[in-house]
């Protein structure tokens, strides 16, 4: 890899500053521009960037520049005001969804907007126990961490929050009920053991959040009906079913709202809630709710709900430009392409490299998973490393996180040559490693 000429002194000053905080990669680049699929380090050296799921129209897309920096130009200031472009961006987020997701609070981030969906879900079903996969994550607040077993499953049993359950993995590749036909009521049954666990210490769900993408969790891909199923059992019990769109959302599934690439019903949701790729790296944080609910939850507990910046002028600007660009350059369709097109040379790959055991994902959301032994499905987690190291040398940066698992989450600006150019260097890199 390309280092910057002040790559120590930059890694020490970083440190010194920051804190010891998480990387990629044991020494990150350090990238001063990007563009489209690519990212640039000082002396122009090209990355192509495999994991960057939040420019994901393209780093740097003229369109969303020019409209940040028109209305950053016009008017940037907080929310108290009346402003045409912020009531034209949620009209034109909520306008395809059902009569019951018809409303928008804008806030920051992710987790934010996961936060204030589970405090209005609490608020209403009066309700504090809470449902999430093993593994899941879905915000760094006090609320969201502990909705994010990530965060919290490796420390002593004593220290998990006792409102949350966690339900098994739906692993149709490597778990319980890998290709069992029964899968879907298999693995959704339990969540009524989930829920039994809570009533046990006291609990009923206030809601079942839940990352269809299942991105913390190596991309997985859930038996068919399994969302539908455990958002019935869930409403059932007299909680509210968030679906987290953080990293499903806007095309990276190959639909708009990527929990309906999974089959998960709208129906089944009653709370939407967006961040990363809404406004394309602008920070903006959305929850789409119906307005009853918004009304009772203003009319309850929360006479106050007020961000200062959620949705100001700017980041709705960024907002509305990614919507544009979606139309514009048939986003949904080109991830749908470029994706099959994807999974189709990492397939022929496998035919050469045994290390890969699994190919899938839907759209640009593209799982990778590396087994030393294919009959057995067991995780080659060393070899992951490895070859993330590899594809560095060969200029292409991926993310890592599930061991033995790579997580492909490219901007949806990748063409067929960016495709290319990934299955070239990886083939070398299995073929380095061997
Ligand atoms: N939900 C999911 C599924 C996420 O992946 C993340 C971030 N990785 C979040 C929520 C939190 O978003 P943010 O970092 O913007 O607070």
């Amino acid at each position: 890899p390309v280092f910057a000429d002040h790559q120590d002194e930059l890694e020490q000053r970083r440190e010194k500053y920051l804190g010891k905080i998480w990387h990629f990669y044991d020494r990150p680049l350090n990238i001063t521009r990007a563009q489209g699929g690519w990212m640039y380090t000082a002396d122009g050296t090209a990355y192509l960037d495999a994991y960057n799921n939040v420019p994901q129209m393209g780093h740097s897309h003229p369109h969303i520049v020019k409209a940040i920096a028109r209305q950053a130009k016009a008017l940037n200031t907080n929310t108290r005001y009346m402003c045409d472009i912020v009531a034209d961006y949620a009209e034109r987020l909520t306008k395809d969804l059902p009569d019951h997701l018809d409303t928008c609070i804008f806030v920051n981030s992710g987790s934010e907007a996961n936060d204030l969906a589970v405090q209005i879900a609490q608020s209403l079903s009066g309700n504090r126990g809470g449902l999430v996969i093993e593994n899941a994550y879905h915000g760094c607040t006090e609320l969201t961490t502990r909705y994010s077993p990530e965060s919290w499953q490796h420390l002593p049993e004593a220290q998990h929050p006792e409102q949350i359950e966690c339900l098994i993995e739906p692993d149709t590749y490597n778990g319980p009920y890998a290709g069992d036909p029964e899968a879907a009521s298999k693995y959704a049954a339990d969540a009524d053991r989930a829920i039994a666990a809570l009533a046990e210490r006291g609990h009923k769900p206030a809601s079942f959040m839940v990352d269809t993408a299942m991105c913390a969790h190596g991309l997985i891909t859930p038996p068919g009906e399994y969302f539908n199923l455990v958002a019935e059992k869930t409403r059932a019990a007299g909680g509210f079913v968030i679906a987290d769109e953080v990293q499903p959302g806007l095309g990276r599934m190959g639909t708009f709202w990527g929990f309906m690439a999974t089959g998960m019903k709208a129906e089944n949701v009653d709370f939407i809630t967006m961040g990363k790729p809404v406004a394309n790296a602008h920070p903006l944080g959305v929850i789409i709710l119906s307005s009853k609910i918004m009304k009772e939850f203003l009319g309850g507990t929360h006479p106050l709900l007020f961000s200062t910046f959620g949705g100001n002028t700017v980041a709705c600007a960024a907002g509305m430009a990614v919507l544009d660009v979606i139309e514009r350059e048939n986003l949904l369709q080109k991830s749908n392409e470029i994706g099959d097109y994807f999974r189709a040379e990492l397939r022929r790959l496998a035919d050469q490299h045994p290390l890969i055991g699994d190919v899938r994902g839907r759209g640009m959301l593209v799982g990778l998973e590396f087994v030393t032994d294919r009959e057995a499905r067991s995780p080659a987690v060393e070899e992951t490393e490895q070859v993330i190291r590899e594809m560095l040398k060969r200029r292409v940066m991926i993310g890592k996180g599930t061991p033995g698992i790579l997580k492909l989450r490219p901007s949806l600006a990748w063409g067929k040559e960016e495709v290319d150019f990934f299955i070239h260097a990886l083939d070398q890199s299995l073929t380095a490693i061997r």
